[in-house]
């Protein structure tokens, strides 16, 4: 198995055991916990003239930092997103600037493709024939395009409940789709009793070590965009929490490099109808207890027991961020105003952010200097059914 120079093994964030790439492909062989690629960081020689100097067109340019070389990665060019400023949004929400980190512009619309790009070339470097996952849609949708890209066979098991978009263009990517009645929980248990029984490649959220490895680089990009200005605050979707421990892990390896000297505030935003994340953050737990009966139309992030609720609020304490859940109109409202307003397409589940950066900002957590980032993790276009209807309700 061929891994990056920098590499140095996995480390299992449970019981801290390190283990060698080479002998573990999902959790932790101990106890099960949940692996995490630790880099030999004193190795790693990166600075911001290096990186400047490179082609902004991938996130395989921060090869330093990532657990393959771009020669070995199944890609297809993801990442490399535009920033791009929301001036009547900022002027809403009374901030200096605000930017909304277009990644719906990835090769299958959403956020999801970094990760799994860099968790399919695992898959791949540890000969797996068949990969599989449970998504509540767009994960599917990127493991079924990268499954092709690497010659793998992709299993992908969706609730009924997911975007059209997703289920067709697993099929169209050839993949394997199983669409599982009720919601996410009903599609993980189906998909577990599955990769169980045939022994696939789990590329689930967490069962994977490398998902939010590739979701890193969102970070990075947002950094290196702002001319290595740190923004005061990001504002990122939640669901499973990969992204947000994505974000983080980006910012503490920047701080460690040395090529920036704070991280960003970290806010998680969830929608109201599935908040465990921000339910925990209130009551100042650090477990989030399981949704017993979620209900949102934002189904991307309709995530009841997120596998990562804890990191998660590590993440948000340790940055000093915070956690902020949102009715769906208001939700569907604000994807509808930055369509309007700015021409930005938004995915609804990804509004969440956007919804979640105004709340944030009507409880005055933003001052008027600040400079807020909006991760939109998901392409407008694969909700646009759901965002057409929210306006027919108004009579439009
Ligand atoms: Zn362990």
């Amino acid at each position: 198995m061929q891994t990056s120079d920098a590499l140095v093994g996995l480390e299992c964030y449970e019981c801290g055991d390190r283990v060698d790439p080479a002998d573990a492909d999902q959790r932790c062989p101990e106890c099960g916990g949940a692996l995490d690629p630790a880099y030999d960081y004193e190795q790693i020689d990166l600075d911001r003239e290096t990186l400047d100097a490179r082609p902004f067109d991938s996130q395989w340019r921060y090869r330093e930092l990532l657990p393959f070389d771009p020669d070995t990665a199944a890609s297809l060019d993801e990442g490399g997103t535009p920033l791009v400023e929301g001036p009547s949004l900022a002027g809403e929400l009374g901030v200096g600037e605000l930017y909304l980190k277009d990644d719906g512009r990835n090769p299958t619309g959403s956020t999801a493709d970094r990760g799994l790009s860099v968790a399919v070339t695992a898959a791949r470097e540890h000969g797996a024939g068949d990969v599989a996952l449970a998504s509540t849609g767009d994960g599917g949708q990127s493991a079924a395009a990268y499954a092709a890209r690497a010659g793998l066979d992709a299993h992908a098991f969706l609730p009924s409940r997911s975007p059209f978009t997703n289920k067709a263009m697993v099929n169209v990517h050839d993949g394997d789709m199983t669409v599982v009645g009720g919601r996410i929980g009903d599609a993980l248990d189906a998909a577990g009793e599955e990769i169980e029984a045939e022994g696939w490649h789990d590329l689930g959220w967490f069962e994977t070590p490398y998902r939010r490895e590739g979701v890193k680089t969102a970070l990075f990009e947002i950094v290196e965009q702002l001319a290595w200005d740190v923004p005061d605050a990001v504002v990122v979707p939640t669901g499973s929490g990969v992204v947000a421990v994505g974000v983080h892990k980006a910012a503490t390896e920047l701080e460690r490099l040395g090529l920036i000297e704070d991280a960003p505030a970290i806010y998680v935003a969830q929608a109201a109808g599935c908040a465990p994340i921000v339910d925990a953050w209130e009551d100042g737990r650090d477990e989030p207890e399981p949704v017993e009966y979620p209900d949102t139309i934002c189904g991307g992030i309709e995530v009841p027991d997120p596998p990562a609720g804890s990191l998660v609020l590590d993440a948000v304490a340790e940055t000093d961020g915070g956690a902020v859940a949102v009715e769906d109109p208001a939700i569907l409202d604000s994807a509808i105003a930055v369509a309007a307003n700015e021409g930005i397409e938004v995915g609804a589940s990804a509004a969440a952010a956007v919804a979640g950066a105004w709340e944030l900002s009507r409880e005055g957590v933003f001052d008027e200097t600040d400079s807020v980032v909006v991760l939109n993790t998901g392409a407008g276009s694969k909700s646009d059914d759901v965002l057409r209807s929210h306006l027919m309700g108004q009579g439009i």
